[in-house]
């Protein structure tokens, strides 16, 4: 059992610090956010009214925050120095790579060691338990980062060194928000051209046009296994989320000189349907523009 910061309780966070609650570990718990501060208690976090407070005397301090300029505040202005350096830094947030290594930087630099540990699998895998780690750190930082992170998932993957979970995050999205309005538009054109959508999809899901969009996240309600399809759009993988995503991976590829033409397109097409409107809409629903 561990003493553990968490910093950042919100949707992600929230389930999070409470499964790190149920392994055991005794969890301090902050968020600007007085009803997430509260919700977290009720989990059985101990919630503080400061980060310097929850990461006094802890073996490691693990956030879950919505952007890189914030993550990099709380690190620099409240966790570096503040913590024992022998805590284990582990960021959970999706963010840029840039701003990530700079952080790892700063901390290695403190004599502090951090991975960046971003996440596949939305609300329901946080609650439950079952998220998808990709880690970015030394060989020593992700023996360490393991167990902890074992404690929130179902599976913790050494990506490489500092900000390669982000770079595999960034990568693996981009390939999601691609592949998702490939599927759509390919639906929209079976409908046109006559064809049933389950005959459709009983042929594509056994076929080449096969994906992880298709057979696990059918964007055609009533088609496939459950999903936000069925729900009116609601409760999956906001577009918002998917356009805040797919931005960070052009922005990686620009500082990579890397040539990203499907992404580029999907980027645009999101930013379209978030500017309509759809930002809280499931990235599925961008099916109704097709
Ligand atoms: P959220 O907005 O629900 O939660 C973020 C929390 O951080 C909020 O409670 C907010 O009050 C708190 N916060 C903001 N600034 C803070 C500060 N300076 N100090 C302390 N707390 C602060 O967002 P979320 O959906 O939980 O997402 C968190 C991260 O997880 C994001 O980087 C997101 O991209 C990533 N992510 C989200 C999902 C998803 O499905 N929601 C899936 C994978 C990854």
């Amino acid at each position: 059992m561990s003493k553990i910061a968490f910093i950042g309780l919100g949707n992600m966070g929230g389930g999070m610090a409470a499964n790190l609650v149920k392994a055991g570990h005794e969890v301090r718990a902050f968020d600007l956010s007085a009803e997430a501060a509260t919700r977290a208690q009720g989990n059985g976090c101990a919630v503080v009214p400061t980060v310097r407070e929850a990461v006094e005397g802890v073996d490691a301090v693990v956030s879950m925050l919505p952007n890189g300029a914030i993550v990099e505040s709380v690190y620099t202005s409240d966790v570096i120095g503040h913590a024992p350096a022998s805590a284990l830094l582990l960021d959970c947030s999706t963010i840029d790579v840039g701003t990530a290594r700079k952080v790892e930087d700063a901390a290695r630099a403190a004599g502090y060691a951090m991975v960046d540990a971003p996440v596949s699998g939305g609300i329901a895998a946080a609650n439950g338990g079952t998220l998808t780690f990709m880690v970015g750190g030394s060989d020593a930082a992700f023996a360490k980062a393991e167990p902890i992170l074992a404690a929130m998932g179902k599976a913790v993957i050494h990506a490489g060194q500092s900000g390669a979970g982000q770079a595999a995050k960034i990568c693996n999205n981009m390939i999601l928000g691609a592949t998702m309005i490939a599927t759509c538009e390919a639906f929209a054109l079976a409908e046109k051209l006559g064809l049933n959508l389950q005959t459709f999809y009983d042929i594509s899901s056994k076929a080449s046009g096969q994906s992880w969009s298709m057979t696990s996240y059918c964007p055609v309600p009533g088609v496939g296994p459950a999903s936000p399809a069925d729900n009116g759009y609601q409760g999956g993988f906001a577009a918002a989320l998917m356009l805040k995503d797919l931005k960070l991976a052009m922005e990686a590829a620009q500082a990579a000189g890397a040539k990203v033409p499907m992404g580029a397109r999907a980027a645009e097409l999101y930013a379209e349907f978030t500017a309509a409107g759809g930002g809280s809409t499931d990235f599925s629903g961008i099916i109704a523009t097709l």
